[in-house]
C-alpha cells in the first residue's frame, strides 16, 4: 500500500455521526451480531409479552401491542407500530391512534381499524352481559374481521411447519396410551393442541380452491367450525404455556426424532392472532379501560420518505470504521488485526453498492412523529409493535430515554437482539447530536463485544497458522454475505 492510499484520504464518517451509525449497523447486519441467548430468541413475536418498565400501564401496553399485531396482513416482511394520544381524564373527547409501517400500508387499513374499534366499543357496552347472544355475536364478528384481514399472514404461519406438526401428532398417537392422557395433564393438553391443529388443516383443505396456498379466506373464516377450532388451539397453547414451556419440551425425550423447540415456536405463532383477539376482548371488558371505548377514534398514518445512506467506499475505509468503533468502545482485549481485515473485506464485498436506500423502522417513525410534532394531547408513553425491535431501534429508544426525564420517555415491548440494515436513524426533536452520539456508542460497544467473541472462538485454530484462520473467517463472512444478498433480491 502506498502512502497516498492511506485511510486519511478516504471519505470516512466521523465517530458518532449518523453516517457512522448507519455503517456500523450495516457491519453488524452481516455478522449476525447477537448477544442475546437462543432462548430469548424464541420469544421474538410472543404475545402477550410481559411489559415491565416503571411508568408503563401494562393493560394499555398490551392493548397497543395486540392492535399492532392484528394490523398486519401481508404474508411476509411487514412490521407495524402504533402510538396513541388520549386524554384519559376527559370522559368524552377523542382517541388518536397513529400508525406506521416498514412498507406502505394497505389503503383499507384505516377503515379496518375503525371497524375493529366499533366491535370493541360494542363489547365494552355489553361488558356486564357477556353471556348475552349480542356479546357473543360481537366477539365472533370481531374475530372474523381480524382473521379475514390477517389471512395471508395466518395461512403462511399455519403452513410453515405443517408436515412436522402432523408427523408429531401421528407419532404421539402411536406412542401414548389412554392411561397417559388420563393421568398427565400436560399429555392431554399437548394431544388436544395437535388434534385441533390437524382439524384446522382439514378445514383449510376443505376450502382449497387451487394449490395449497390458494385457500378462500372468506370461506374458512365464516365456516362455523373455524372459531371453535381456533379457540381450542389457543386454549391448549395457553394452558401449556402456564404449565411451563418445559412440559412440552419433555416430549423430545419420548419422541427424539422431533424438534419440540421448533414446534413450540410454531404454535406460538399460529395462535398469535387469537391471543391478540383475546387481549382486545379483555381490554374492552376491563373496568379500567372501558371509558377509552366511549371516545371518538381518529386514525392517522405517519410516514417518512426513504433516504440514501452512503457507506464506506473501500476495504480500508471499512477497516477504519471498525478501528474507530473499537477505540470508542475500548474493549478490554485488543482485537486481532486479521479479524478486522477479514471483516472489512467481507463488508466491502457485501456492500458493493456504496449508496443504499434506507427507511426509518416503524417504531422509530412514531417516536420521530411524537418528538418533532406539536400536539395538544400528550402521547401515551408506550408504542405498540407487531414484533420485537431490532438492535438499532432498541439503541434509539434507550438513547432517547437517557436524555429525557422519566415522564417524557417512550417504551416498546423489547428487542430481539438482531441487527438489521437497511435502517435509518430517526430525528428526535432535541439534542440530536448528543442522541446520535449515544446511539453510536451503544452500537460500537456491542459490535466490539462481537468482534472479541469472533477472535476468541478462533483462537484454538490460531496455532494451525493465522493465514488459515483468516481465510476461513473470510469464507464464512463471504458465504453469509452472499446468502444475505438473496434476501435483498426477495425484498426488493
Ligand atoms: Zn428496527
Amino acid at each position: 500500500m502506498t502512502a497516498r492510499s492511506t485511510t486519511a484520504a478516504l471519505p470516512v464518517s466521523a465517530a458518532g455521526s449518523a453516517d457512522a451509525v448507519h455503517a456500523l449497523l450495516a457491519a453488524g447486519s452481516i455478522a449476525d451480531v447477537s448477544l442475546v441467548s437462543a432462548e430469548h430468541d424464541l420469544h421474538t413475536t410472543l404475545l402477550p409479552q410481559a411489559v415491565d418498565s416503571p411508568g408503563i400501564d401494562k393493560k394499555t401496553a398490551r392493548l397497543l401491542d395486540a392492535l399492532a399485531a392484528i394490523l398486519v396482513s401481508r404474508a411476509q416482511h411487514e412490521v407495524i407500530a402504533i402510538g396513541a394520544q388520549v386524554d384519559l381524564s376527559d370522559h368524552s373527547g377523542k382517541l388518536q391512534l397513529v400508525l406506521a409501517a416498514n412498507a406502505a400500508l394497505p389503503q383499507t387499513i384505516q377503515a379496518y381499524l375503525e371497524e375493529v374499534w366499533r366491535c370493541m366499543q360494542l363489547l365494552a357496552e355489553h361488558r356486564q352481559q357477556l353471556r348475552l347472544p349480542e356479546a357473543k355475536d360481537q366477539r365472533a364478528r370481531m374475530a372474523e374481521l381480524i382473521y379475514r384481514h390477517n389471512f395471508p399472514k395466518f395461512l403462511r404461519r399455519v403452513r410453515k411447519r405443517e408436515a412436522a406438526a402432523l408427523r408429531f401428532h401421528q407419532a404421539m398417537r402411536n406412542h401414548i396410551t389412554r392411561q397417559d392422557v388420563v393421568q398427565h395433564d400436560s399429555t392431554a393438553i399437548v394431544l388436544a393442541m395437535f388434534r385441533r391443529y390437524s382439524k384446522l388443516i382439514k378445514l383449510l383443505s376443505a376450502h382449497q380452491v387451487g394449490g395449497k396456498n390458494e385457500v378462500s379466506a372468506v370461506d374458512v373464516v365464516s365456516d362455523p367450525n373455524f372459531l371453535p377450532i381456533m379457540d381450542g388451539l389457543w386454549l391448549a397453547f395457553r394452558s401449556l404455556r402456564s404449565l411451563g414451556e418445559n412440559s412440552f419440551h419433555l416430549w423430545s425425550l419420548r419422541l427424539p426424532d422431533h424438534s419440540t423447540v421448533e414446534l413450540w415456536r410454531f404454535f406460538n405463532k399460529v395462535t398469535l392472532i387469537h391471543g391478540s383477539i383475546a387481549e382486545l376482548e379483555s381490554a374492552a371488558r376491563s373496568t379500567r379501560l372501558y371509558r377509552l371505548f366511549r371516545k371518538k377514534l381518529v386514525v392517522e398514518i405517519v410516514d417518512y420518505p426513504r433516504k440514501r445512506v452512503t457507506l464506506p467506499t473501500s476495504k480500508d475505509a471499512w477497516a477504519t470504521l471498525i478501528d474507530t468503533a473499537l477505540n470508542s468502545a475500548q474493549p478490554l482485549k485488543p482485537i486481532e488485526p486479521q479479524v478486522i481485515q477479514s471483516t472489512a473485506a467481507a463488508l466491502s464485498t457485501r456492500f458493493s453498492d456504496k449508496s443504499v436506500s434506507c427507511r426509518i423502522h416503524c417504531e422509530c417513525k412514531i417516536l420521530q412523529h411524537f418528538t418533532t410534532t406539536a400536539y395538544k394531547i400528550k402521547p401515551i408513553n408506550y408504542i405498540g409493535v407487531s414484533k420485537l425491535s431490532c438492535t438499532g431501534c432498541s439503541a434509539v429508544f434507550d438513547s432517547y430515554n437517557e436524555l429525557q426525564n422519566s415522564r417524557d420517555r417512550f417504551y416498546t415491548r423489547g428487542a430481539h437482539g438482531k441487527w438489521y440494515f437497511p435502517w435509518f436513524l430517526p430525528e428526535v426533536g432535541v439534542n440530536q447530536i448528543d442522541f446520535t452520539n449515544r446511539v453510536y456508542k451503544k452500537l460500537a460497544e456491542q459490535y466490539a463485544q462481537h468482534l472479541k467473541t469472533v477472535a476468541l472462538s478462533d483462537s484454538s485454530a490460531l496455532s494451525e497458522g493465522s493465514q488459515q484462520v483468516s481465510s476461513m473467517l473470510e469464507d464464512l463472512m463471504y458465504l453469509r454475505a452472499e446468502s444475505l444478498e438473496e434476501f435483498d433480491e426477495i425484498e426488493a
